[in-house]
């Protein structure tokens, strides 16, 4: 079946052998060895047998796939990466706190997402900001050199790939080296599996599953073990990481079918040749989109180069009367949802690891054309 592009943000394309799967096994799912059980995985018991094979499947795979250190847990919860800024200061923000005092929390800010990250944290720490691009216009990352770090902080957050403004970390800061005893948080919702994770670095990491990994519902919280128990005491037992851990997610009903549908996900990413081969592919659909961007009179992209996202492409015209026509040219051509954030306006492109590069093709091939009948024409 031939599907239009779609460059939506999130919640965001999937590959159609993904859906196909999902969609010839919705009756009756069957086992590894091809045998029906007579019921589709949004009727089965999350803790049936059928399913615990699912979500024993799912978490070995994301394991292998994120090259994840045996000492990190994999948490599937529910609340997207905005219940997670609440939820990572109930549960790290007394980390390094002294007893009876709110706990420190440093945060750089990139974007809109890693200033919500830092407004919600406010409610149940000390959020210090180490550093802000916001003055800026969030078209580039602080250099790390520059933070102004608390010494107390219990952590340091930062959105690694902000979504609306398109600006990618393309290195894990190294706190250490930078004089902090912080665990480093990373909002990676939007490029999850889309590169190879430093986990030298990284303290926790957490992301709703819409972006890059299946369904929305789903939120993937990887923490390292030892920082878990260390939750406020008004922390919800459904937020509490260590109660999570320790029940495998299923403290409550975990979000039953997102996971199963994120597992047939990791399943074609490793038939892809895992995230080591979608990160090169990923660099180069992300190559040709800039180009042509660079390369044109008509459309531009504000980010510095060395901090340019791969996932989400945001571009203006520069002529911006032509918005409409442009999306609407798009559309015809079976290109959809390329409009830009609200907040920012334009456009941008999300091209997550769902979207082959026939599809960037397909957008760069029409921007060139439409530049040249609507603007030079
Ligand atoms: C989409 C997104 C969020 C918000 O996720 P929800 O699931 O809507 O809560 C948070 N952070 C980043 C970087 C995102 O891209």
């Amino acid at each position: 079946m031939e599907r239009p592009f779609n460059f939506s943000a999130g919640p965001a394309a999937m590959p159609q052998e993904v859906l196909m799967q999902a969609a010839d096994e919705m009756l009756d799912w069957p086992d590894a060895t091809g045998r029906r059980c007579g019921m589709g995985v949004m009727e089965m018991s999350h803790r049936g047998k059928e399913f615990i094979s699912i979500y024993e499947q799912t978490e070995a795979d994301l394991r292998e796939l994120l090259a994840l250190p045996s000492n990190f847990k994999i948490l599937f919860m529910q609340g997207g990466g905005l219940a997670e800024n609440a939820i990572v200061p109930l549960n790290l923000s007394a980390l390094k706190a002294v007893p009876g005092q709110p706990g420190i929390t440093d945060f750089v800010i990139t974007g809109s997402w890693s200033e919500k990250s830092s407004q919600e944290a406010k409610k149940y720490s000390t959020a210090n900001i180490a550093a802000s691009a916001k003055a800026d216009g969030f078209i580039g990352i602080p250099e790390a050199g520059t933070w102004s770090l608390n010494p107390d902080a219990s952590y340091l957050q930062i959105c690694t790939n902000e979504t609306i403004h398109g600006v990618e970390f393309n290195q894990l800061p190294d706190l250490k080296a930078l004089g902090s005893g912080a665990e480093l948080v990373i909002d990676f919702s939007s490029h999850v599996a889309s590169r190879m994770v430093d986990w030298n670095q990284v303290g926790l990491a957490f992301g709703g599953a819409q972006k890059n990994l299946g369904p929305a519902g789903l939120t993937l919280v990887v923490v390292r073990e030892d920082l878990l128990g260390y939750a406020l005491p008004d922390c919800p037992s459904a937020f509490n990481y260590k109660t999570v851990a320790d029940s495998n997610s299923m403290f409550n009903t975990p979000p039953t079918f997102a996971i199963y549908m994120a597992g047939l996900v990791f399943k074609w990413l490793k038939k892809q040749g895992g995230i080591a081969t979608m990160e090169q592919r990923n660099i180069a659909k992300a190559q040709l989109l800039y180009q042509a961007i660079d390369k044109s009179d008509l459309y531009y992209n504000k980010v510095d180069t060395t901090c340019r996202s791969r996932m989400n492409v945001p571009f203006y015209l520069r002529d911006e009367s032509l918005n409409d026509a442009f999306l609407s040219g798009a559309k015809e051509r079976g290109m959809l949802q390329l409009k830009g954030h609200k907040s920012v306006g334009g456009m941008r492109a999300s091209i997550y690891n769902a979207m082959p590069i026939e599809g960037v093709q397909a957008l760069v091939d029409y921007m060139r054309e439409f530049e040249q009948k609507k603007y030079h024409g």
